[in-house]
């Protein structure tokens, strides 16, 4: 079976022990653990693989310092527990798809003998907290040093630095290597597949079965279960009441955007971190896959499936970059803009509820419904995308199955092994760099579909729209240009010429 629509709708016919809704970073999660755990699994996801949030994230495996710097300072053990699992999950991410997530060093400017104290020693427990799994050491600088390291950061009033490391990651094909690894293992994986309802049980109100449209053929599936997983991040109420009607929402969105620039105007491979900006939030400014990526902001919003910046937006992150950039950015210089929406967790209810969302704690709960026995996996982050999962199946066995809890495997169990890569020795060296940096070990796969370039300037390649479409089930231009490649969410003109030469190729 390939990771194609055709095989995965042939897979409908077997029998399923649990359905997963939702087929971004946590449902992906949820899928391959449960299939290692020896489930029968079946996931839908509504939309493309990742189109929600889990392709909108600013792409950092990191534990996060603003929120370890929370939690210090309001002894907030809570806080302190959820940056303690993501700065050990950070290597576990690298190492199973180590073409997919790598080390990032960071810089914290320093503007005070104070804040360079500050920073010091903020980060030097940011590294004893991960322990053994820490990526490298930080390290403090001086204004020299940094002048001469990273010539574009404004150096004026500058007293000194801090340089830190976390990941960066391609999130959409990370979620994309998770779910092929769980098909690979026996999974039926679905796109384009919305749930509708659920049917549930005459005396119980148990659910007993999914009912789902195949969005692309309109044709509705029923098919029985004995577990479903809610994993539909920002989506999760929406879920929750088809189960249950009766549940009061949980979730609370804030907006995330973030603005993309071209290379020229950052230099180097390190990214920088804003500590603070004038209302108390983390920038960072990324390079970025041959871009700078500049973001996040973080304010409350109304769930939208095409969230869109503001102007307001491209404004103030324009200018946070000018302020710590030597060489000046204006609008017009932006390549690319994209906005996600965090799905937050609202720990006390009625509190929470006219709350400020940069307070909201970023960690998950898994909840399971008593009447209907629908498991909900709600808030979390892309770093902890693994152990959501694990605990996800945990309550599941002990809840809702009632089974012994079987070992979570996830943690040492490779997504994509390295191995050769087999590429011609004389292949341009962007052709190279690009097939290799997007499908690992299976660029030579791509290439032996069609080493056309698409255009004469550019490494992507006519063989890469075959095999994105019958090994990665793309189906729509957007699927190809915003998740299998990213460039439409790094440089939109780009992504238009290429879309325009083999406009028939998948559908707009
Ligand atoms: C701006 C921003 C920056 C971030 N940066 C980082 C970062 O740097 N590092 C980090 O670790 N985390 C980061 N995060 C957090 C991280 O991106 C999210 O926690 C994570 O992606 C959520 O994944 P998810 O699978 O729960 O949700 P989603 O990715 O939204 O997936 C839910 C899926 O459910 C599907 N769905 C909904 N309803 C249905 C239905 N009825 N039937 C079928 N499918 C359905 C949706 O289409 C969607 O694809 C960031 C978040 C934002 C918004």
């Amino acid at each position: 079976m390939s990771f194609n629509r055709l095989d995965q709708i042939h897979k409908l016919k077997e029998t399923f022990d649990i359905c997963i809704i939702g087929g971004g970073a946590t449902g992906a999660g949820v899928a391959l653990d449960a299939t290692l755990r020896g489930y029968k699994v079946l996931l839908i996801e509504k939309g493309d693989f990742s189109s929600q949030t889990s392709s909108k994230s600013t792409k950092l495996v990191h534990g996060g310092v603003r929120y370890l710097e929370q939690a210090v300072r309001n002894l907030d053990w809570h806080q302190f527990r959820m940056v303690y699992k993501a700065l050990h999950e950070r290597k576990t991410l690298l190492q199973n798809a180590p073409h997919l997530a790598h080390p990032l060093g960071l810089l914290t400017p320093c503007y005070t003998h104070w804040e360079r104290w500050y920073y010091r020693i903020g980060m030097w427990l940011y590294d004893k907290i991960s322990g053994s799994t820490n990526l490298k050491s930080s390290r403090g600088l001086s204004k020299k040093e940094i002048q001469h390291e990273f010539p574009s950061i404004e150096s004026q009033y500058l007293r000194g630095g801090v340089l830190y490391y976390d990941g960066q990651m391609n999130d959409a094909r990370y979620a994309l290597a998770i779910l092929k690894e769980a098909e690979r293992l026996g999974a039926c994986i679905l796109n384009y597949a919305c749930l509708n309802s659920f049917e549930l049980g005459q005396k119980s109100l148990k659910i007993k079965k999914v009912v789902f449209s195949d969005l692309l053929s309109q044709e509705s599936y029923t098919i029985a279960v004995k577990a479903v997983i809610n994993a539909t991040g920002p989506f999760t109420d929406s879920v929750r009441v088809l189960a249950n009607p009766r549940l009061k929402p949980r979730m609370k969105v804030s907006r995330g955007a973030h603005i993309v620039l071209p290379a020229e105007f950052w230099q180097g491979e390190t990214a920088l971190l804003i500590p603070k900006t004038d209302d108390g939030r983390v920038i960072f400014v990324i390079p970025w896959r041959d871009y700078v990526l500049v973001g996040t902001t973080d304010d409350p919003d109304t769930l939208s499936e095409t969230p869109r910046i503001l102007d307001v937006e491209k404004e103030y992150l324009i200018s946070y970059f000018n302020r710590y950039s030597s060489k000046k950015a204006s609008l017009e210089d932006i390549s690319a803009t994209f906005v996600g929406q965090r799905p937050l967790l609202q720990v006390q209810l009625d509190s929470a509820m006219n709350s400020d969302t940069k307070s909201l704690v970023r960690d998950h709960e898994v909840e399971v419904d008593g009447r209907s026995k629908l498991v909900s996996i709600m808030g979390g982050k892309w770093t902890t995308y693994r152990v959501m999962a694990s605990d996800t199946l945990d309550v599941l066995e002990r809840e809702v199955l009632r089974v012994a809890v079987k070992p979570c495997v996830t943690k040492n169990h490779v997504l994509v092994p390295e191995s050769l890569v087999f590429l011609p020795a004389d292949i341009a060296p962007d052709i190279r760099k690009h097939l290799t940096d997007l499908y690992g070990p299976k660029a030579g796969d791509v290439y032996a579909c069609g080493s056309e370039r698409l255009l004469a300037d550019e490494p992507y390649l006519e063989g890469e729209l075959i095999y994105v479409k019958e090994q990665e089930m793309a189906v729509t231009w957007e699927d190809v240009l915003a998740r299998r490649w990213g460039i439409s969410m790094r440089d939109e003109a780009l992504a238009e010429r290429l879309k325009a030469i083999k406009k028939e190729a998948f559908a707009s």
